[in-house]
């Protein structure tokens, strides 16, 4: 590939807020090289509506703890969330000064939403587009830097690895073919999450926990890869592709969920992989596809302000929110498990990180408490930078041989199968 250094100080596979955050940390002088399989504003962190978690005064602190906790079934690495939160200020500053702008009310001061699980509002938003304020902002702070390339549309393969060590990755030009290597004295993994692999999901089509199959096939430790989270209410459509979500957060703001008949059925507020539950069984007594959302307890100035998105959404599908129930049904969401990693995002391989979506740190648990990911993946990339940075220069590289990736779809077939075969071990063994 044309005007590709023979070496950077760190590669980056994956754009989204893990990525981008992680290159707005590394040192000025350090020449990074970003990887995004699809175009570089074509991530899950551009989707995300609902909003983000922050710690909104100190006082907060126990509640957000234990709705966190609770929510991740008590499987989750206590150190690791008390971790989030207490860096969930200083990093909303960060944002703030990238430009970020969350609701505020008359005064000036942040409004916050609730979702379920929340015991208490303490999520910050932007309209119902919060993903897309944050992670523009982001893009855009790094497209300014000048030790930052971005080759879009192309993707990681592989690490380039020996006797335990990280030495770059293997690169694939999506749009020729071309197959090339890239050294790297510090690799971020950051290629997002799983949802490809879905027939249903609410992510983008191309992410495929490309990452998770790379680590499992250089043996980096990984864990809970059965852990996938079903978000209980996305637009119900025969068609075929990505799932449209209807953020918790409109349940959150008072919406309800109504069987066949009309009658409410459950408690809308409860985590999300209890309302799943609940939802799956009144479709199954009901013998329906789909079960019912009420949007019209919001009234029209809440949706039309808060939630623009969704209400133009659902006008083009036919239904205005504002008069009609609207069909919602579950769909893949989110992956809780991941590449383990330390409170650093060091994975156990040396030279080799993973945040974001990709990577586990145990914030989550057994199930991610609403809003909390954009967080989580933000606060990992940031500690991982230094960590990255401080990695010694390597002198002297591997031969890579690139035979092995030239059958493409073979390789996609092999890494589909190793994340599938995995899953399906540790669930067998929990
Ligand atoms: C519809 C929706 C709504 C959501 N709402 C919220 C919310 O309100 N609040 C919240 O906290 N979270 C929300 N989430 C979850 C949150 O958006 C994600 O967990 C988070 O954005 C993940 O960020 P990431 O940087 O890890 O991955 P992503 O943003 O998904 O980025 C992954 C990147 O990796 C690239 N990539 C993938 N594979 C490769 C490869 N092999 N080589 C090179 N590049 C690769 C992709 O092109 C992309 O650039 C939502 C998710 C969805 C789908």
């Amino acid at each position: 590939m044309e005007g590709i250094l023979k070496k950077y100080g760190a590669l980056i596979a994956g754009t989204g807020v893990a990525g981008l955050n992680c290159a707005l940390h590394l040192p000025a002088d350090m020449q990074i090289l970003m990887l995004s399989k699809d175009a570089a504003d074509r991530s899950d962190s551009f989707l995300a509506q609902g909003g983000i978690c922050v710690l909104k005064s100190p006082d907060d602190f126990k509640k957000y703890f234990d709705d966190t906790m609770r929510a991740g079934h008590y499987e989750n690495d206590p150190e690791a969330v008390e971790l989030m939160i207490r860096s969930s200020p200083a990093l909303i500053r960060e944002l703030v000064g990238y430009g970020v702008r969350f609701a505020r009310d008359g005064k000036g001061n942040f409004r916050y939403t609730r979702e379920g699980g929340h015991s208490e509002p303490r999520i910050l938003f932007h309209d119902d587009v919060t993903g897309k304020e944050i992670t523009s902002h982001l893009l855009s702070a790094v497209r300014a830097l000048p030790n930052v390339r971005i080759l879009e549309r192309c993707e990681l393969v592989d690490v380039i690895a020996k006797d335990g060590e990280c030495f770059g990755g293997v690169v694939r030009d999506l749009a020729s073919g071309e197959l090339f290597p890239v050294y790297a004295d510090a690799t971020l993994l950051a290629t997002g999450g799983v949802g490809g692999l879905w027939e249903n999901s609410t992510n983008y089509r191309h992410l495929t926990g490309d990452a998770l199959a790379i680590a499992l096939k250089n043996g980096v430790e990984v864990e809970h890869i059965d852990y996938v989270q079903i978000h209980p209410t996305t637009f119900y459509s025969e068609k075929h592709g990505r799932r449209f979500l209807i953020s918790e957060s409109v349940r959150g703001e008072g919406a309800v969920l109504l069987d066949k008949n009309g009658n409410r059925f459950c408690n809308e507020l409860l985590p999300r992989d209890i309302v799943t539950g609940e939802i799956r069984e009144q479709m199954k007594k009901d013998g329906t596809k789909h079960v019912w959302l009420d949007m019209r307890p919001l009234g029209e100035k809440t949706v039309k302000e808060h939630f623009p998105t969704i209400y133009r959404h659902c006008l083009d599908e036919g239904y205005d929110v504002l008069k009609d129930s609207i069909p919602v049904v579950p769909a893949q969401h989110y992956f809780m498990g991941g590449i383990k990693v330390d409170k650093d995002g060091r994975t156990n391989m040396k030279r080799l990180y993973a945040a974001g979506e990709t990577a586990c740190n145990g914030v989550h648990g057994k199930n991610r408490l609403a809003s909390n990911s954009l967080l989580e993946s933000l606060i990992w990339a940031e500690r991982a930078a230094p960590a990255m940075a401080g990695e010694g220069k390597i002198r002297s590289f591997p031969e890579k041989d690139l035979a092995e990736y030239s059958d493409y779809d073979r390789l996609k077939e092999n890494y589909a199968k190793a994340i599938r075969e995995e899953a399906e071990k540790e669930a067998y063994c929990d």
